[in-house]
C-alpha cells in the first residue's frame, strides 16, 4: 500500500483519471501471478485467497490452460455464430456428458448466461401455456445474478437495480430457504423460478437441501421451470462439479460462468432439450459466445476440474481452512459462523466485529493475503480448487496477523 502511495502518478490515480467510476479498485496493482501466488508492481507477494472472485479455478497461469489458450490462439480467434467451431462442440459435448443438460448457449459472462436463460423461461412459457400472462419470474432477496438491466431486476438486492427507469416487470422477490413465502407467491402465473444454490455475492449463504427439493416440488406443479444459478457455484467449486449435484436436486436450466474459463471470460447456459427448443435461430443470440479461444480454455479446465481427485481435493481444502479459520477464531472470537461448501466459504463476523469486513480486507492485503466480503459483515474466501496446502498455512498466518492488528 505504501509503496504504490509513493510511486510517481499511482495507478490509483491514473485510473481515477481515466476509468468510468464504478469501481474504486485497491492501491495495490497485481502484475503477475502463478498458481495461488500473486507479486504487485514492486514486487510484493500475496498469497490469492479470492481466486479473481472464483475464476481463476486453477490458479494463476496454470500451464495446462496456457498451453490450450496458445495452441488455439495460433489456430483460430474467431469465426462468428455462422460458423461453428471445434472447441465450443467439445466443450459442449463435454457439459452435456457431465450434467443434466441435453443442450448449451455460450455467452461471455455470468450476466449474459442469466439473461439468455430468463428469456428461455419467459418464451418457453409463452409456446407452452399460451395465453401470455405465464411471465412471472420469482427470484430470492439477497440473490445476485448480474449487471444487464433484467439480471439486475431479478438479483434481490434492489439498490442496484434502482435508478434506470422502469425495471422489466414481473418479477418478484422471497427470502431463501423460506418455502411458505414462496409457495405463497408461485401460482399458474409462475414462468421461472430462480435459486443460487449458495448465495454468493448475497453473504455465501447456502440454500438448505429441503429448501431446494421443495422448490423443485412446487415448480413442478405449477409448471414453473427451475434455474439454478451456478455462476459462482458451479465447476467444481463445492467440491461437487456443480452443486445441484451434492443436493440431488436437478434444474430445468442451470447457468455457469466465473470458474469456467479459469479466468478466461465465458458463460454458458444448460438446459433440457425440451426447453432449450423454444429458442429458434434468431430467437436469442451472441457475437462472441462460444468463441473458440474461451472455449479451448474452458474446455482444458473441465477437463482438470471434473477429476474425482480434484474434487476429493476440494473437499480437503475445505476442511484444512476452516481448521485454520476455527484456530484464529478461538482466538479471537472474531466469526459467529463459518458457511458455505468446498472452497467457497464464508466467515461471518460476530456482533462487536460487525461492519467491519472491508477494514479487515485491507488490513490482509497489508499482511500480504487477499481475502473478498460478501456484504460488510461476511468475510469470503474463494481460492484456486488447486491452492496448496503451504499456501493456504501461510495465507491463514497472514490474514491471523492482520486481524491481530485490528484487534489490537
Ligand atoms: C458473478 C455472478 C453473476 C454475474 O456474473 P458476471 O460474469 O459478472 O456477469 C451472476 N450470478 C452469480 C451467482 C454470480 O456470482
Amino acid at each position: 500500500m505504501l509503496e504504490a502511495a509513493v510511486a510517481p502518478v499511482s495507478c490509483r490515480a491514473q485510473f481515477d483519471q481515466l476509468m468510468v467510476p464504478c469501481f474504486a479498485p485497491h492501491p495495490v496493482v497485481p502484475v503477475r501471478g502463478s498458481g495461488s501466488r500473486l507479486w504487485d508492481e514492486v514486487g510484493r507477494d500475496y498469497v490469492d485467497f479470492i481466486g479473481g472472485i472464483a475464476t481463476n479455478a486453477l490458479g494463476h497461469c496454470h500451464p495446462r490452460l496456457q498451453q490450450a489458450l496458445i495452441t488455439q490462439a495460433s489456430q483460430l480467434w474467431h469465426s462468428s455464430n455462422y460458423f461453428t467451431n471445434q472447441p465450443a462442440l467439445r466443450l459442449a459435448r463435454q457439459l452435456v456428458d457431465l450434467t443434466f443438460a441435453d443442450r448449451v448457449f455460450f455467452a461471455n459472462s455470468g450476466a449474459e448466461a442469466n439473461e439468455a436463460a430468463l428469456k428461455l423461461a419467459r418464451r418457453y412459457a409463452q409456446d407452452h401455456h399460451g395465453g401470455g400472462d405465464k411471465v412471472q419470474i420469482i427470484a430470492c432477496l439477497q440473490a445476485f445474478h448480474g449487471r444487464t438491466f433484467f439480471t439486475v431486476s431479478t438479483g434481490g438486492q434492489p439498490q442496484y437495480a434502482d435508478g434506470f427507469g422502469p425495471k422489466p416487470a414481473a418479477i418478484d422477490h422471497v427470502p431463501l430457504n423460506d418455502l411458505e413465502a414462496l409457495r405463497a407467491q408461485i401460482s399458474s402465473r409462475t414462468c421461472a423460478v430462480i435459486v443460487e444454490p449458495i448465495q454468493g455475492e448475497g453473504g455465501v449463504t447456502p440454500a438448505s437441501h429441503d429448501y431446494l427439493e421443495g422448490v423443485r416440488s412446487l415448480c413442478d406443479q405449477h409448471q414453473a421451470l427451475l434455474i439454478f444459478d451456478e455462476v459462482q457455484t458451479g465447476n467444481g467449486r463445492t467440491g461437487d462439479l456443480f452443486a445441484y449435484m451434492g443436493y440431488g436436486v436437478v434444474p430445468d436450466i442451470l447457468t455457469t460462468a466465473k470458474g469456467l474459463g479459469g479466468g478466461f471470460p465465458i458463460g454458458a447456459m444448460l438446459a433440457s432439450a425440451q426447453v432449450a427448443a423454444s429458442f429458434k435461430p434468431g430467437t436469442h443470440g451472441t457475437t462472441f459466445g462460444g468463441n473458440p479461444l474461451a472455449c479451448a480454455v474452458a474446455s482444458a479446465l473441465l477437463d482438470e476440474v471434473s477429476q474425482p481427485e480434484l474434487l476429493a481435493g476440494v473437499r480437503r481444502r475445505e476442511q484444512l481452512l476452516r481448521e485454520h479459520l476455527g484456530r484464529i477464531n478461538s482466538r479471537f472470537g472474531l466469526f459467529a459462523e463459518v458457511r458455505g461448501k468446498g472452497c467457497l466459504l464464508g466467515a461471518v463476523l460476530a456482533d462487536r466485529w460487525q461492519g467491519r469486513a472491508r477494514e479487515l480486507l485491507e488490513a490482509a492485503v497489508g499482511e500480504g493475503v487477499m481475502v473478498l466480503m460478501a456484504g460488510p459483515n461476511v468475510l469470503r474466501l474463494a481460492p484456486a480448487l488447486n491452492i496448496p496446502q503451504d499456501d493456504i498455512d501461510d495465507g491463514m498466518t497472514r490474514l491471523e496477523r492482520a486481524i491481530a492488528r485490528l484487534a489490537g
